[in-house]
């Protein structure tokens, strides 16, 4: 098993992978690609360089080092994070594995936006949830729609599936990226709007069709940093991790830096906050030991 398992390599989770393994633990980073200094042109305001750096290189020249200090990488989305069924470690998931670790590091960026589909908004939290473990019981025996064309849009379809009446994979004009398991249909109009007044109706496509369903599920794009601590059940404020100075969490073993956490979106806070974190996850399992 693992020591410290880190989910996301942009500045907060290699800073951790640094600390941890400097630490003397195994540690394994497992993301989706670069992250927000992907988009990062030209950088002038972080320390040590004489002239501005792209996001790209700066990435690079950081993995490349936290490489060198023997950090595994591994490109996986991951779908799912928790607990096993001993309480004794947490089980991160991607469509291709679950991986054991004693530690887990949340560095997965600032969540991804909502898409500006009409009605969605005014209905969240009236039908329109983000979670399919958290609310699927609401939807037992109902029809539901999941809106999203990726791996975790299907995971969160497939956890639907165990309860709900009949679930319907809305992809929006997409083809499904994986393949759907039986018994989930799959919709490939484009999604126009939600409907419902007090609460969801239906998911009304383009073509003026309406699917009716009493529970929406978003989950376009990856799952990000809210949506896995939401299935971990920790308390978010806004979109952001809620955690303390060491950088712990509410779940004990489970870190948190960088945008994940909110505050200044910038390269040096993530940075130290995800030293914090290494440097806490080290500590937490040396004890553990
Ligand atoms: C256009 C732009 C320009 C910027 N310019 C500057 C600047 O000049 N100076 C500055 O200080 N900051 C700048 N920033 C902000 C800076 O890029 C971020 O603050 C910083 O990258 C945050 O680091 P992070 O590690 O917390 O998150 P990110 O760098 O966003 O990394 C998140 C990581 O999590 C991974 N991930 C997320 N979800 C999953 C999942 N479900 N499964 C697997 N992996 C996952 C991603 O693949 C990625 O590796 C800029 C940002 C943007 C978008």
């Amino acid at each position: 098993m693992t020591d410290v398992i880190i989910i996301g390599s942009g500045p907060a989770g290699v800073s951790a992978a640094l600390y941890a393994a400097r630490a003397g633990r195994s540690v394994c980073v497992v993301s989706q690609g670069t992250g927000a200094l992907e988009k990062a042109e030209k950088i002038e305001n972080y320390y040590g360089f004489a002239e501005p750096v792209s996001g790209k290189e700066l990435a690079a020249q950081g993995i490349a080092g936290a490489r060198r200090l023997g950090v595994e990488f591994m490109t996986a989305e991951v779908v799912w994070l928790g607990l096993d069924d001993t309480l004794t470690h947490y089980i991160v998931e991607t469509p291709a594995e679950k991986l054991a670790a004693k530690s887990v590091i949340m560095a997965t960026g600032a969540t991804r936006q909502s898409a500006p589909i009409p009605g969605l908004a005014p209905l969240e939290g009236h039908g329109v949830s983000y979670c399919a473990i958290c609310d699927a019981f609401f939807y037992r025996k109902k029809a539901v729609a999941v809106l999203g064309a990726g791996a975790y849009a299907v995971h969160e379809a497939e956890i639907l599936a165990r309860t709900s009446a009949s679930v319907t994979l809305c992809t929006d004009g997409a083809e499904p990226e994986v393949s759907v398991p039986e018994g989930i249909h799959v919709e490939t109009g484009r999604v126009a709007a939600i409907t419902g007044t007090d609460k969801v109706s239906a998911v009304r496509f383009a073509d003026g069709s309406d699917l009716p369903v009493a529970g929406v599920f978003v989950a376009y794009g990856v799952a990000g940093s809210a949506d896995l601590a939401r299935k971990v059940g920790l308390p978010l404020a806004g979109n952001a991790i809620q955690v303390q100075d060491d950088m712990s969490t509410a779940m004990p073993g489970l870190f948190a830096a960088g945008d994940a956490t909110g505050g200044l979106l910038q390269i040096a806070k993530a940075v130290y906050e995800g030293a914090k974190a290494g440097l806490s996850a080290a500590i937490y399992v040396q004890k553990k030991k």
